[in-house]
């Protein structure tokens, strides 16, 4: 049986970083066929918006899908695509497993986290409005139903996933009301894992213990924004956004995709890091298809790679780096 599942090239660095990902899963030899659609800046030029509604539709029949990044505008233009699509599809937890890489230098010996972030609402929501001339107002939407479902997810995913501990990350101190909701749901959660210990943390003070003792922390609940700027932070503890894969999950569908942004200062390039798209491979192997073989293969050849040193420019500021397409092919080579 083949399984069927979308691709999104996106924008930027997007389609180098795909056609990596494609090799590498002809390389594993699984079973997929692929159906490629257009989101992002190349599909404002064809369809004048960035997520166009038959790409939706064809995730929602096909439940899985690879992504690359998708440029959102700053400060004008089109709200983000990527945004646009989490809550589509009510893909409701993004889920980024970070730690430290073998071969790969970093400050800290044995960062293992992993950040689980509400990905449909808070001040993702999106409403903001101009109220007067010179003021305006951007809405923070929490609910009950959406903090104890990714609250559930935490839990669930420490106990299946052999973790200890659940850290919700907030600052109810200040925002009383919208992260204290989230802070009474998560501990009503809690509640009912007394195996997995459970403890909170403002998300100023999480940063500052994030870059001084990071091996402190397992598994990090948070909102949108919090877990959006949290999970970059961690990204550069260990390497950087080039090498952490990302899954932005629901009931339904799952996108698989890298933390990273479309990146446009090195787009065309054939210097962006492949290994957190190929990374997010593995990931979508293993939890959308059961693959857990060719997903083994796939994690063990991007570590050895690692290992060998034949990197990118990111990863490596001494010596001659690899292109992004010499790295895909000796992560092929390796399966
Ligand atoms: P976007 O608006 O799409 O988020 P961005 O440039 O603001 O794009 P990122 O794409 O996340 O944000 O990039 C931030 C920095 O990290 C950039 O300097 C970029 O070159 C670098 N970077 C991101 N991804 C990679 C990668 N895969 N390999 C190497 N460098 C990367």
């Amino acid at each position: 049986m083949r399984h069927q599942v979308v691709l999104i090239p996106g924008d930027g660095i997007g389609p180098e970083i795909c056609r990596a990902m494609r090799r590498v899963l002809d390389a594993a030899g699984a079973p997929i066929e692929w159906e490629e659609r257009i989101a992002g800046a190349a599909a404002v030029e064809r369809y004048g918006t960035p997520l166009p509604e038959e790409v939706i539709d064809r995730i929602r029949e096909r439940r899985v899908a690879l992504k690359g990044p998708l440029t959102t505008p700053v400060g004008t233009g089109h709200t983000s695509a990527n945004v646009a699509l989490r809550q589509a599809l009510d893909l409701y937890a993004c889920v980024r497993p970070t730690r430290t890489l073998p071969g790969v230098p970093s400050r800290f010996g044995a960062v293992d986290l992993v950040i689980v972030r509400e990905n449909t609402e808070g001040l993702y929501s999106g409403i903001e409005h101009e109220v007067v001339p010179g003021v305006v107002e951007s809405l923070k939407i929490v609910s009950e139903r959406a903090c104890v479902r990714i609250s559930e997810f935490a839990f669930q995913y420490a106990v299946a996933c052999g973790r200890r501990r659940v850290t919700a990350v907030h600052k109810a101190n200040i925002m009383k009301k919208s992260d204290g909701l989230f802070l009474r749901c998560a501990r009503r959660v809690a509640e009912r894992y007394p195996q997995i210990e459970y403890d909170e943390v403002i998300v100023d003070a999480c940063c500052m213990r994030l870059v001084m003792q990071p091996e402190r922390f397992d598994v990090l609940l948070t909102d949108n924004l919090y877990g959006d700027i949290v999970s970059d932070l961690a990204a550069g503890l260990v390497g950087g956004l080039g090498v952490v894969p990302g899954a932005n999950l629901g009931s339904d569908c799952a996108v698989f995709e890298a933390v990273h942004g479309s990146a446009p200062d090195i787009a065309g390039q054939n210097r962006a890091n492949p290994l957190g798209a190929i990374g997010s491979v593995a990931a979508m192997l293993e939890y959308s298809f059961g693959l857990r073989e060719e997903a083994a293969a796939v994690q063990r050849a991007i570590e050895q790679v690692l290992e060998s040193g034949h990197v990118t420019a990111d990863l490596k500021p001494k010596g001659t780096p690899r292109s992004t397409s010499e790295v895909g092919q000796a992560v092929c080579e390796l399966i």
